[in-house]
């Protein structure tokens, strides 16, 4: 009772008593003149009593604080985190701007590959101006190539590397967030993203749903799911329609997130993964209409266990196998 009654003294103005302790301490012990000399035993007293205090208490408020800041945050009900990937010109001319008016949070993965084609793909400006409008940038690898084997492995370091520079140069900070070219994966290099600081990264609905089925993939549980292996929960083809948009995001129940992956609106260059506008903008509408929780892919940190998870069986996994 008396630890319970400690705590919920100190902890909330754990700061301003410390300060104030100190102070006190500071008054008694060098400005004697403020008090007559007969006071000092009662004043040492009392000053041992503080420090008493303040060490126990101090001692539970940052247990105490430091118990809740590693704690997970609970995920609300209807949280859907939007991806955008391959740097497509439409990202900044269309998807950025709506997403910005419907107050939603996004992640842009970002990539090289084909940005000589300046018509069809974003500049590192256009990139920078995706960032100062609030959107999380995220690595998407210099050449977009695989990344599935240790032949792969061994070039995604310097492949991060490029991407971070250029981005350094137009002002927008190291990302924390990557996506899984092609939505291959493998071991070594989620050993790579984790020595370079990544702390979180989106797969593909694979291997749970084969590529370029339509059908919903599994939903993100940061309790089951490793954070460099985050799966697709909807993966946005041409040939979707509000329908298989609201099955996808209508299954994210608390404690469960569904990452959503599209690549242009509109997609000209890659039509296999093109989004049609008009069906973007009812997509984001239903989001808006029913009050989903629309985030970024760096925003569900807070969502994450205090430890890795470790038994994700895709950690051991190699997508696809032998290529
Ligand atoms: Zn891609």
């Amino acid at each position: 009772m008396v630890g319970r009654g400690l705590i919920r003294f100190a902890s909330p103005p754990a700061g301003d008593y410390t300060r104030a302790f100190l102070v006190l301490a500071v008054d008694w012990r060098f400005t004697p003149s403020v008090f007559p000399a007969k006071c000092f035993p009662m004043l040492q007293r009392l000053h041992i009593a503080l420090l008493t205090l303040l060490f126990f208490n101090g001692g539970s408020a940052r247990g105490d604080d430091a118990a809740v800041s590693a704690a997970p945050d609970a995920i609300p009900a209807r949280t859907v985190v939007l991806t955008f990937d391959d740097a497509v010109k439409s990202h900044v001319t269309v998807v950025a701007p709506l997403l910005k008016e419907l107050g939603f949070g996004a992640t842009f993965f970002v990539t090289h590959a084909w940005m000589d084609d300046a018509q069809h793909f974003l500049s590192w400006d256009d990139v920078a101006a995706i960032h100062k409008m609030g959107f999380e940038i995220g690595n998407h690898t210099w050449t977009h190539g695989s990344f599935n084997t240790p032949l792969g492995a061994a070039r995604l370091a310097d492949e991060l590397a490029r991407v971070e520079i250029e981005l350094a140069r137009v002002g927008v900070p190291k990302p924390i967030s990557f996506a899984w070219t092609g939505n291959a994966f493998g071991p070594e290099s989620v050993a790579v993203l984790e020595a370079a600081g990544y702390r979180l990264a989106r797969r593909g609905m694979q291997p749970e749903v084969p590529y370029g089925r339509i059908h919903p993939g599994p939903l993100f549980d940061p309790a089951r799911h490793h954070a460099l292996l985050i799966p697709t929960a909807g993966d946005g083809y041409p040939d979707w329609n509000l329908a298989h948009f609201k099955k996808v995001v209508d299954r994210a129940a608390a404690g469960k997130i569904a990452v959503l992956q599209f690549h242009g609106v509109p997609d000209v260059v890659h039509p296999w993964v093109h989004t049609p506008v008009d069906q973007f903008r009812q997509y984001m509408r239903y989001l808006k209409d029913n009050d989903f929780h629309v985030i970024a892919l760096g925003d569900v940190e807070k969502y994450l266990p205090t430890e890795p998870v470790d038994d994700d069986p895709t950690l051991k996994m190699r997508y696809p196998d032998g290529k």
